[in-house]
């Protein structure tokens, strides 16, 4: 544990884990400041409350004195490590860490940390979950809901910490080290930031750096990039797979979820997948993980069943609206890239109509085109990214120019007839017609509940 007091910190940027980032230092003693690109105004809602806790705030940009100043900066996971004053600093030898790593030099109990391209959410929320069903002491945070470092006040030697950990979060650990950690599949996401492929996969790797021979780590046997972990792994690799037997881990058998312990050992049934109220092959793969996750924290299999037998979708991801007229509106807002709308479009055998578009992310949506031909009967393009995608699935299936939700559901629901569906699973990110995705998510879902 580092001693705070009087230590001279910067926080680079404001976001909500910034925030805490900032007020925990304080609360330790450090002299904290906070520097952030947007304007003081934008910034109006956060100023106040930093500057009653007697934390100092630099807005509009970032100057260099700032950042030299300084005995530890701490970078938001917003902030890419390449904004040349980060760079700066680190060539000239100062500490640079993420929320995360703070958090995890204060965090007690143990750690079950949770990545991937897609499912982070949906499986943290679940091991959470079934942790706390079995009456283990739970907490649950990190990408999802509060931030890691705010776990830290009610944590103790007792406490199962489960962390959902973005690529980003995972870029600036070092002591960070999971007891469990998880990824669960990776998938070209976030090029823009990360650069390359390479990196992103390095950065995702990251979870495993620290872990040694007593811990485990559970990756997706379907699953050729994380397949290749495991030979860079010092500690126990347990797989999952929705398609086969694995050695070690969980796999279904004849419609039964199993999970093995040892190579060689008993085959314990867990549950009958028929159980799971969750859409979607993807899904089976999210609740496999989350059987390892569980199962190597000690939770019984009986444990395990009812838990996730009372689970259902979580919001965004997957969640069934409404049926009107025997037609189905889903709102998956939350698949932000062509492989998580693939999944979601893959759960649908036909007759989908599909919203897509967004803020691009220099994605490929060609990716798509035979799943499209199979199942879907028009894609509705909004946002900016919808020019590049009639480009690149011309010809592939009808495609409405809808511009906005609003048009795109209203033409969906028009063109829709009995046993088809409606699915918002963009495939893109929100921010140039939306504040997030959950904002998107919320516009659909009040446009369905208004069609007559
Ligand atoms: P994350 O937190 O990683 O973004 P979520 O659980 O929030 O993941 O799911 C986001 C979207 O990704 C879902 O709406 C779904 O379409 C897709 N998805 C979920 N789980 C998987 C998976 N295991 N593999 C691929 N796509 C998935």
């Amino acid at each position: 544990m580092m001693d705070l007091k009087s230590k001279r910190v910067l926080v680079v940027g404001l976001g909500k884990s910034g925030l805490s980032a900032a007020m925990f230092l304080r609360s330790q003693g450090a002299r904290v400041t906070v520097s952030d690109t947007r304007s003081a105004v934008a910034l109006a809602k956060e100023i106040p409350a930093l500057l009653e806790a007697g934390i100092m705030v630099e807005s509009g940009g970032h100057g260099l004195l700032t950042f030299r100043r300084q005995d530890l900066i701490v970078v938001s996971p917003g902030v890419p490590m390449d904004t040349p004053e980060v760079k700066q600093v680190v060539a000239f030898g100062l500490t640079v860490i993420g929320e995360l790593e703070l958090a995890s030099r204060y965090l007690q109990g143990q750690v079950v940390a949770i990545t991937g391209s897609n499912g982070k959410t949906t499986t943290t929320t679940l091991v959470g979950k079934i942790l706390s069903d079995a009456g283990v002491p739970t907490q649950v945070g990190g990408n999802i809901g509060l931030p890691v470092i705010d776990l830290v006040a009610k944590s103790t030697p007792e406490t199962v910490n489960v962390l959902e950990v973005s690529s980003f979060q995972l870029e600036t650990v070092e002591e960070f080290h999971p007891r469990i950690a998880a990824i669960l599949n990776i998938t070209p996401d976030h090029l823009d930031r990360h650069g390359s492929f390479e990196k992103y996969v390095a950065a995702k790797e990251r979870i495993f750096e620290r872990q040694g021979a007593e811990d485990a780590l559970v990756l997706n046997g379907d699953d050729r990039v994380t397949q290749m972990c495991a030979t860079r792994a010092k500690s126990e690799v347990f797989w999952f797979s929705g398609t086969k037997a694995v050695r070690k881990g969980a796999f279904v058998r004849d419609g039964v979820i199993v999970w093995v312990e040892k190579e060689g050992g008993v085959t314990e049934p867990i549950m009958p997948v028929s159980e799971v109220h969750l859409k979607g092959a993807h899904n089976i793969e999210n609740v496999l993980a989350a059987v390892c996750a569980a199962r190597l924290a000690k939770v019984s299999a009986e444990g395990i069943r009812a838990s996730v037998a009372s689970f259902t979708a979580v919001e965004h991801r997957l969640e069934l609206v409404r049926k009107l007229n025997g037609v189905e509106f889903y709102n998956d807002s939350k698949a932000t890239n062509v492989d998580a709308t693939m999944k979601a479009v893959a759960s649908f055998s036909k007759g989908v109509h599909l919203i897509l578009g967004g803020k691009d992310k220099d994605s490929d949506y060609g990716l798509m085109t035979e799943l499209l031909k199979e199942r879907v009967k028009a894609v509705y393009t909004i946002g900016s990214a919808a020019e590049k995608i009639e480009r690149q699935l011309h010809g592939v299936v009808k495609m409405v120019a809808a511009g906005t939700m609003q048009i795109a559901v209203a033409e969906a629901a028009k063109a829709a007839v009995t046993g088809d569906v409606v699915l918002l699973s963009p495939a893109c990110s929100s921010f140039d017609q939306f504040e997030n995705y959950e904002h998107r998510g919320r516009v659909f879902r009040q446009l369905v509940n208004e069609l007559i």
